[in-house]
């Protein structure tokens, strides 16, 4: 076990939940935290899913809101999608050194900024109704690629996914512990003496 980096009263908060620390304590990137917290920190795929997905719908939300209400075609979601979808997955899989959270960001921000295709789509000829247009947006950023037409709207897109990963990237949590924490003041003598060795 490595030794404590200071001796921890009982009753000091967790530096993250608030939590008065009890038994022991654990010290993440020199913050003390408590078990639970020190749970969370480890990050969990559903978490990671649940928060992008939910920054995805968001973004989503938001271009559709702009289109309806002032009929614009807001090209800049793509990299606010990146932007927003990355900080979210990175904040769900929290201290996790795994890549694969970084592909989940790419594939939530393709799905976003490509869901905001289909109004373009739906007025193209040979496209009958919202789901032959979701479906095309699928693939339309390939299209485009091997045709080389609407270079901004690839750009953009180029952006957001580039954002998404950046953002995305694991950051690193160091964590150490369980330390025991000292009694508290006015406990039983024997704990006292046996934690006081100042
Ligand atoms: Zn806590």
């Amino acid at each position: 076990m490595p030794p404590a980096l200071a001796a921890i009263a009982a009753g000091t908060p967790c530096g993250r939940c608030g939590v008065e620390l009890r038994s022991h304590y654990f010290v993440a990137n020199g913050h003390v935290v408590c078990e639970s917290c020190r749970e969370r920190l480890r990050g969990s795929g559903s978490a990671a899913l649940g928060l992008g997905l939910g920054a995805a719908v968001l973004c989503a939300v938001l271009y559709y809101v702009v289109y309806l209400i002032w009929h614009s075609n807001f090209v800049l979601i793509a990299v606010l999608a990146g932007v927003v979808i990355g900080l979210a997955v990175r904040r769900g899989a929290q201290g996790s050194r795994l890549q694969r959270f970084r592909f989940m960001a790419l594939g939530l921000t393709y799905l976003c900024v490509v869901s905001t295709y289909a109004p373009a789509l739906m007025e193209m000829p040979g496209v009958d109704g919202p789901l032959h247009a979701a479906v095309r947006s699928l693939y339309l950023p390939f299209l485009m690629l091997i045709s080389m037409k609407n270079p901004v709207t690839l750009i953009l897109l180029g952006f957001g996914l580039h954002e998404a990963w950046k953002l995305s990237a694991p950051h690193v949590v160091n964590v150490d512990g369980p330390f025991r924490v000292l009694a508290p003041v006015g406990a039983a003598h024997g704990a006292v003496a046996a934690t006081t060795d100042a």
